[in-house]
């Protein structure tokens, strides 16, 4: 979920990516500063898989970043609505904060509530890269009938799988930094300077659903929930199952050379 390249915005203090994602983050009638290119070809509109921890926000960044689509994750709408002004927080937005912070799913409602109000960010011309959306079968069914309605098909689902055990260790290490987002891991990932982000100084933490007691729960609500969308995806033919092993750049060359390499 985090943002590589920064720039400054003219005429403010401020950083923001080259695909600012103020539409998807913020909702409403925001508009992005800079929206993704439309690619020469036809778009990317791709669906991460995976267990918590298994590194999809790591492919998400480096997959949009050299392939253009824009990285839609819901995870990163609910933390933004928590400390953003200018993020609409409905009581249904803070309740899912409470959702989110005990590690369980939000309800199926507000999570579609929450879609339906961006589906401008689905129709956009370059594309869109879905992490943490959809979850659950119910998602799945309604992200299947907004696009149907949008006339857009998905270019493919990948799935990330790895072992339990490494699944804890990089949950365990991860660290984020608290102003601009970009994901760290304490010995895979190191930032430059301890416990400072490379891109902004800001102090590096450990999220709040990082912590052991949620990581538990959002285990089994992935195994319960969000498992059984694997199948509903192979009866599509979109599924492309990828290990998830090794450096970030090797899970990235995986990636694009099989599930991504006819587009
Ligand atoms: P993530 O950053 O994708 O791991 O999401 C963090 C948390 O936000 C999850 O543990 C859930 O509590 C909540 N969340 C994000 N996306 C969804 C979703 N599609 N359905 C239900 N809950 C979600």
């Amino acid at each position: 979920m985090s943002n590589n390249r920064f720039f400054k915005k003219p005429g403010t203090g401020g950083v923001i990516a080259p695909h600012d994602r103020s539409a998807w983050i913020k909702g409403g009638n925001q508009r992005c500063v800079m929206p993704p290119r439309k690619p020469a070809g036809r778009a990317w509109r791709i669906i991460l898989l995976g267990a918590p921890g298994v590194g999809k926000g790591t492919q998400a960044e480096m997959l949009c970043e050299r392939l253009g689509p824009c990285h839609l994750s819901t995870g990163d709408v609910f933390r933004a609505a928590k400390g953003c002004r200018g993020v609409h927080r409905s009581t249904a937005m803070k309740r899912a904060q409470e959702h989110m912070k005990r590690g369980n799913l939000v309800p199926d409602e507000t999570v579609l509530d929450i879609v339906s109000e961006r589906t401008q960010c689905l129709n956009c011309s370059g594309g869109f890269l879905l992490d943490g959306f959809p979850r659950t079968v119910m998602q799945a069914e309604a992200l299947e009938h907004l696009l149907g309605s949008l006339d857009l098909k998905l270019t493919a689902v990948i799935d990330y799988e790895l072992p339990s055990e490494q699944i804890i260790s990089r949950i365990s290490g991860r660290r984020t930094c608290a102003l601009c987002k970009t994901v760290y891991h304490i010995t895979t990932r190191p930032p430059t300077v301890a416990n400072r982000c490379d891109h902004c100084g800001a102090e590096l933490i450990q999220r709040e659903d990082d912590q052991p007691k949620s990581v538990k729960v959002r285990m089994e609500a992935y195994q319960k929930s969000t498992k059984p969308l694997i199948e509903f995806y192979r009866q599509r033919g979109l599924l492309h199952t990828i290990p998830a092993a090794g450096l970030p750049e090797e899970i990235y060359q995986r990636t694009r050379l099989t599930a991504l390499a006819r587009h």
